[in-house]
C-alpha cells in the first residue's frame, strides 16, 4: 500500500542545487512533471562553499522545497589523492545549505548521500542501520565522512528545530549526464565505450580492468530522480533510505551484457593487474520498497536507452 503523501510538490518552488551533475540534471528533468516553480543558479552566481553567498540566495529565493544534489566527486583516484578537497568542499555545501534552508524556513529538504558512507564490511544486502557499525573504505573515506556530516545535519535540524529535511543514500549510477572518460569513469560508462570503440574499430578483444568476479548493483538517474522525488511526498523521518535497484551483477556478467547491447562480439580479456576494489556492495532496499517505490527499470533496458543517446 502506498503512504498517503506528506507533502505536495505542485505549485511550490522548488530549487536543485546542483543541476549541472548528473544527479541533479535527472531531477530537474522529473521535477518538471510535478507542477512546481524549479529554480537554479549556476556556480558562477552562487559559489556554495562561501556561507553568505548560500545565504543571500536563500534569502532571496525563499524556496519551499530544496534537492541538495551538489557534491565535489569523483572516483577513486580523485578522492584518494585530493581529501582536503573533497571533505572541505562537501562539508561546506551541506553545512551552508541546510543551515541557511532552515533560517528560511524551507519545507522541505531531500539531501543526497552515497552508499560509500557504509562500513567496508558492512553486511549485504546494506541496510540503513549499518552506517557508522564499522571502519570506512579508506580510499573514499574523505567524501564519505562529508556525506555522513550531511546525514547527521538533517537528523540535527529536525530534532532541535523540527524540520522537514530527509535523507536518501542512491547506489551506483548510470545514464544520461555520465563520465565516458576511461581513466575516472566508474565500470558501466567505461565499458560501453571499450566496447563500442571495439566494435568500430573491428578489435578481437575487450579488456576489462580485475578478475570480473566483483558485484555491482547498478541504477539508472532517472529512477534515482523518480525514487528521490516519491521520497519527497511520502517521507519524513530521521533515518535516511536507500536508493537501488536491489539487484546485483558480476562485472563479467555487465561486460557480456554490455557486449550483447553494443553489437561487439570479440572477446573479454581480463586485466588483473587492475584492483577489483570491494567484492560485493548491494543496498538493502526493503525500506524503499515499503514506501511504496519499486519501478527500477530492467538492467537490459535502461544500458540500451543509455548506449543509444550517448552513441547513437
Ligand atoms: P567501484 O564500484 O567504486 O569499485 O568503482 P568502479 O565502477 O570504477 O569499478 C567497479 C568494478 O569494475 C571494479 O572491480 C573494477 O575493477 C571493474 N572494472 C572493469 N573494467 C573497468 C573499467 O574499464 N573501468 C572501471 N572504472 N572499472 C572497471
Amino acid at each position: 500500500m502506498t503512504p498517503s503523501p506528506v507533502f505536495n510538490l505542485s505549485g511550490k518552488k522548488v530549487w536543485v542545487a546542483g543541476h549541472r551533475g548528473m544527479v541533479g540534471g535527472a531531477l530537474v528533468r522529473r521535477l518538471a512533471e510535478e507542477g512546481c516553480d524549479l529554480v537554479t543558479v549556476g556556480r558562477d552566481q552562487v559559489d556554495l562553499v562561501r556561507q553568505s553567498a548560500v545565504e543571500a540566495w536563500l534569502a532571496s529565493e525563499k524556496p519551499d522545497c530544496i534537492f541538495l544534489a551538489a557534491a565535489k566527486v569523483g572516483g577513486i583516484q580523485a578522492n584518494n589523492t585530493r581529501p582536503a578537497e573533497f571533505l572541505y568542499e562537501n562539508m561546506m555545501i551541506e553545512a551552508n545549505i541546510i543551515h541557511a534552508a532552515h533560517q528560511v524556513g524551507v519545507k522541505k529538504l531531500v539531501f543526497l548521500g552515497s552508499t560509500c558512507i557504509y562500513p567496508k564490511m558492512a553486511p549485504q544486502p546494506i541496510p540503513e542501520h549499518a552506517l557508522l557499525t564499522g571502519p570506512l573504505e579508506p580510499t573514499n573515506e574523505w567524501y564519505a565522512i562529508a556525506k555522513i556530516a550531511g546525514i547527521k545535519l538533517c537528523q540535527a535540524y529536525r530534532r532541535q528545530y523540527g524540520c522537514d529535511f530527509i535523507a536518501a543514500q542512491p547506489t551506483n549510477l548510470y545514464g544520461p549526464g555520465d563520465n565516458y572518460d576511461l581513466e575516472s569513469s566508474h565500470v558501466l560508462p567505461a565499458l560501453l565505450r571499450k566496447a563500442h570503440e571495439a566494435k568500430l574499430s573491428g578489435a578481437a578483444e575487450l579488456v576489462v580492468w580485475g578478475s570480473g568476479s566483483p558485484r555491482r548493483e547498478f541504477l539508472h538517474v532517472d529512477d534515482l530522480a523518480d525514487a528521490v522525488v516519491h521520497l519527497a511526498k511520502v517521507y519524513s523521518d530521521e533515518e535516511h533510505v536507500n536508493v537501488g535497484s536491489g539487484s546485483e551483477i558480476t562485472i563479467k556478467e555487465l561486460a557480456e551484457l554490455v557486449c550483447a547491447t553494443v553489437g561487439f562480439q570479440g572477446s573479454l580479456r581480463f586485466d588483473v593487474s587492475k584492483p577489483d576494489g570491494t567484492p560485493r556492495k548491494l543496498s538493502d532496499v526493503s525500506k524503499l520498497h515499503s514506501l511504496g517505490w519499486n519501478q527500477a527499470r530492467p538492467l537490459q533496458v535502461g544500458l540500451t536507452q543509455t548506449y543509444q543517446s550517448a552513441f547513437g
